[in-house]
């Protein structure tokens, strides 16, 4: 089981971000409201997040780490109408498989904390008792200890900082309501405070694309037929060239060529042949869209793919002609 495990965290863990990465999106799943990220010298000593969610109990504990123990899919009908980031249940095990991985957690039902540890081949999990409040910590630490050859294949920290860094960018703007905080070999390097009111919203925004971005972005929010299209679009008066380019389906970021298309054709409509920047979050029943397509989930398929598309270029068509000249 082991060897199936490094094989599979060689789809899913490819570099210490996509470690962050699953493990910020269990934390989202779990309910947290505030995520700590420390990372020491880029993710390669260590990856800690820290979270204030539902917590794990003591008797889920070992089984977590184990390999396909998910508790967010029951059925198959769970797996065609996905709301949650995991649905697999191959993180942790393929994490644990090629780190030092420790598991702290409380639930708001049990009166203390339990910790459980796993080491690299040895899938023996002991759990002990710890001291922790309400939520989870997952420490891994010295990551791809067991597999010189992906050690080695490491960039250096600050590359596999920023990766860690740009990511975290796009998670915190599609979760404004989620207060965040990146540290860095022991340094506050981002601090993402929740955002309730539109104004607080409006400063993640500059935190994250750019205070010219920000404030000349045009906002979006459309509706029809169980679709609905919500986020910025840069200012065709915008000028700047950026990389901002985000798009979330159900909350999960994606790439899809569909919504770049869109937004294309949109502006070209008003001569503006340069591609805009955009943060864009679709939602739509969960039946209508295939997220179980891609190892690390980046793709997801739609159903109606050509209806999806129409209706996010008319979105971006009426934003566009409401804009005051
Ligand atoms: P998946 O997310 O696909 O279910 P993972 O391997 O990422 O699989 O996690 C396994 C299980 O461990 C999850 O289904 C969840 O029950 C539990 N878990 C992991 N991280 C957390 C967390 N931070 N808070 C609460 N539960 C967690
Ligand atoms: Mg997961």
């Amino acid at each position: 089981p082991q060897l199936a495990n490094q094989i599979a965290a060689g789809e899913v863990v490819e570099r210490p971000a996509s470690v962050v990465k699953e493990l910020v999106e269990n934390s989202l799943d779990a309910g947290a409201t505030r995520i700590d990220i420390d990372i020491d010298k880029g993710g390669s000593k260590l990856i800690r997040i820290r979270d204030n969610g539902a917590g794990i109990a003591k008797e889920e504990l070992a089984l977590a780490l184990s390999r396909h123990a998910t508790s967010k899919v029951h059925t198959l009908d769970d797996l065609e109408a996905i709301l949650s980031f995991g649905f697999r249940g191959e993180a942790l095990a393929s994490i644990s498989s090629v780190s030092r991985l420790t598991l702290t957690s409380k639930t708001a039902e049990q009166s203390e904390a339990w910790q459980a540890y796993a080491e690299g081949s040895q899938m023996e999990v002991k759990v002990t008792p710890a001291a922790h409040p309400q939520g989870s910590t997952i420490e891994v630490v010295d990551l791809f200890f067991n597999t010189p050859a992906r050690r080695r294949f490491l960039k250096s920290d600050k590359t596999e900082f920023t990766h860690i860094d740009e990511w975290l960018k796009r998670i915190a703007i599609a979760r404004r309501d989620i207060h965040f905080v990146l540290t860095h070999n022991g340094k506050v390097i981002r601090q993402y405070r929740p955002a309730n009111t539109e104004i607080q919203s409006q400063q993640r925004l500059a935190q994250i694309c750019g205070r010219a971005f920000a404030d000349q972005a045009l906002s979006i929010a459309c509706e029809h037929d169980g679709l609905s299209l919500s986020g910025y679009l840069q200012s065709p008066h915008d000028r700047v060239i950026t990389d901002t380019s985000y798009f979330y389906v159900n909350g999960r970021l994606v790439r899809d060529r569909l919504v770049n298309h869109a937004v294309k054709q949109a502006f070209a409509e008003q001569g503006v042949e340069h591609q805009p920047g955009y943060v864009l979050m679709l939602t739509l029943d969960p039946h209508q869209v295939d997220v179980n397509v891609h190892p690390a989930k980046h793709e997801v398929r739609f159903h109606q793919s050509r209806y999806v598309h129409d209706f996010i270029l008319q979105a971006i068509q009426s934003a566009l002609s409401q804009m005051p000249a």
